[in-house]
């Protein structure tokens, strides 16, 4: 059918009828929402009966190319250094509490010679932004120009920046929809989501960290498996080399979740410190991305200590404006959580802890509000660590002190105990999804 005679309530009862939207009809409704000719409670319509009917491969794949297409796709096949192309690869985290591992990841992969462009966004909700994270550097810029990152990936390697608003613009439209519409949580609505925007980045290999469990946005493994799986073939199909890890998102990443804290546990993990499961993350993830570029027997971690890592990410901040070496910004009030019980800690809830981060001025609830660089939360505690009553639990930091009432609040019942030494996962990293494996 011509693509002129195609008309909303027709293709929203396609689809709440149970059938597939054809390409004619994908093509059509994500054109004419981008461009208002769609109203957004028809679209809303068309995104529940998603939710509740699905979508077929080709429609997923259709759908997201739609919404690449609404855009510019960027390309950096011309990237040169010392006259020899330079291969690119990303990653991409569906988001979870106190998740750093951009900051000295792409950093660490750089210093293998390979370039990393990373299109950021801001936090919103629970999970921070990287963008937030960096923002309390100070002088740190997140908005550069195309030849600005070029440059920048040529001569550093890393790049972490702001996305240009022409990057799949239908996404973003659809994405505000879905948060005040409840249609958020389906498989091919997020793969689509995230793959239009990062095919759309023009990298030429991507690793996806998909989350599991209380902080991630799928909890449940299987759930988890089917997204990371259907994003891998997205890519694959685009050609884009991608591959996926499945990774522990129960627990809180680390001992920091907020912003200058989390960039100082960073740090710590670039000076060759730093949180074991922080580095073990940081460390499959680089040895995924390098693998993609084509360097499968090198070890990451040899650039952790040796400081390599370190000298890209202080080039890396200092070419966007920062001052590596500038005092990272503090709190002016800080409060301790202590435990009312004793035992081993059996979890930490990581849903708990975001949202504490989050009241304390860490996260945003809209899009648009200016967020507390000094504001997050410290914890002290681990699974597996045993705990006597009235040690600390967690730190709290913020700027507003008001606001520990309500992050006391969130954090309730946060830690978990039981009276003999819990049984734990003996890495976050939980599966490797490959296409056609
Ligand atoms: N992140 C995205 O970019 N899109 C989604 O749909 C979910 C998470």
């Amino acid at each position: 059918m011509a693509a002129g005679l195609h008309d909303p309530i027709s293709v929203i009862a396609t689809k709440r009828d149970g059938g597939a939207l054809s390409d004619d009809q994908i093509d059509w409704v994500i054109d004419a929402y981008t461009h208002g000719r769609v109203a957004p409670e028809q679209m809303s319509a068309l995104l529940m009966a998603i939710v509740w009917r699905g979508m077929k491969g080709r429609e997923i794949a259709r759908w997201t190319q739609a919404m690449i297409d609404s855009g510019t796709r960027m390309d950096f096949a011309s990237l040169r250094r010392g006259g020899h192309p330079l291969k690119t690869v990303d990653k991409h985290s569906t988001g979870g509490v106190g998740d750093k591992i951009t900051l000295p990841l792409a950093p660490l992969v750089a210093s293998f010679g390979v370039a990393v462009p990373q299109l950021s966004g801001r936090g919103l909700g629970h999970t921070g932004g990287t963008l937030d994270k960096l923002e309390s550097i100070p002088g740190w810029r997140a908005q550069l120009s195309m030849t600005e990152m070029v440059a920048q990936l040529e001569d550093v390697g890393a790049v972490v920046c702001a996305a240009s608003p022409d990057l799949a613009p239908a996404d973003r439209l659809l994405y505000a929809l879905r948060d005040v519409t409840g249609t958020v949580s389906s498989i091919p609505l997020i793969a689509s989501s995230i793959m239009s925007k990062k095919i759309a980045e023009g990298t030429s290999a991507l690793v996806l960290d998909v989350k599991v469990g209380a902080g991630a946005f799928l909890p449940e493994l299987s759930a988890a498996r089917d997204l990371a799986a259907t994003m891998v073939e997205l890519g694959e199909r685009a050609g884009v080399s991608t591959s996926a890890l499945l990774t522990d998102m129960d627990s809180p990443l680390g001992r920091a979740a907020g912003n200058a804290v989390e960039v100082a546990e960073s740090l710590e993990v670039l000076a060759g410190g730093g949180p074991d499961d922080v580095v073990e993350l940081t460390v499959a993830l680089a040895r995924e991305m390098l693998s993609l570029a084509g360097q499968p027997d090198v070890d990451p971690a040899a650039h952790l200590s040796n400081g390599k890592a370190m000298d890209a990410w202080r080039r890396m901040i200092a070419a966007q404006g920062g001052d590596p070496d500038a005092p990272l910004p503090r709190a002016r009030h800080t409060e301790l959580v202590t435990a009312e019980a004793g035992g081993y800690v059996s979890r930490v809830d990581a849903r708990a802890v975001g949202d504490a981060a989050w009241r304390l001025g860490a996260g945003r609830s809209l899009p648009g509000e200016s967020v507390q660089s000094e504001a997050g939360v410290l914890v002290h505690v681990a699974p597996g660590q045993h705990v006597a009553p009235g040690a600390p639990l967690f730190e709290l930091h913020t700027q507003t002190p008001e606001r520990f009432d309500g992050a006391r609040a969130a954090l309730a019942g946060a830690v978990e105990f039981t009276q003999t030494p819990p049984s734990l996962a003996a890495s976050r990293v939980l599966e490797r999804v490959r296409f056609g494996e």
